[in-house]
């Protein structure tokens, strides 16, 4: 079970085409992907000046639709450089906290790991430190 998109970056960018931002929130980016969820938001909700939409012959329904799929679009794009930077610096950051419990190696960010579920304990790890957060169980 491949949770994360290292490599594979269309995983999550396919998402944010479903829905803005939730690719984002798969790669554990809240703030980016609440960002684009509420742009798209915005963007459905609020209609153009008049004066434009006739100006490109449009109906406000056609404007919105076409403001609403270039957010889209734009979330997508972000979602897909976030996953292939991401992978990268997974990579290519020294030390990396690895599972005890299935020895893949993990976020540290995490209270758990996210390849088993297995909850960290500070001495059941050998890689940096088990900061803040706290155990919020699985997603
Ligand atoms: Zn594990």
């Amino acid at each position: 079970m491949t949770r994360i998109g290292r490599g594979r970056p269309w995983v999550p960018a396919v998402m944010s085409a479903l829905v803005p931002g939730l690719g984002l929130a798969y790669l554990r980016q809240w703030l980016r992907a609440v960002y684009w969820f509420g742009l798209a938001v915005l963007a459905g909700s609020t209609g153009l000046p008049e004066s434009l939409v006739t100006a490109v012959g449009a109906t406000q329904r056609t404007a919105s639709a076409v403001v609403v799929g270039l957010v889209v679009v734009a979330s997508v794009v972000d979602t897909y450089r976030t996953a292939l930077f991401a992978g990268d610096s997974a990579a290519d950051d020294g030390p990396t906290a690895r599972c005890e419990s299935c020895g893949r190696s993990v976020d540290e960010d995490l209270a758990f790991c996210h390849w088993c579920g297995e909850p960290f304990g500070d001495a059941n790890w050998d890689g940096g430190t088990a900061d803040g957060g706290g155990a919020k169980g699985h997603e």
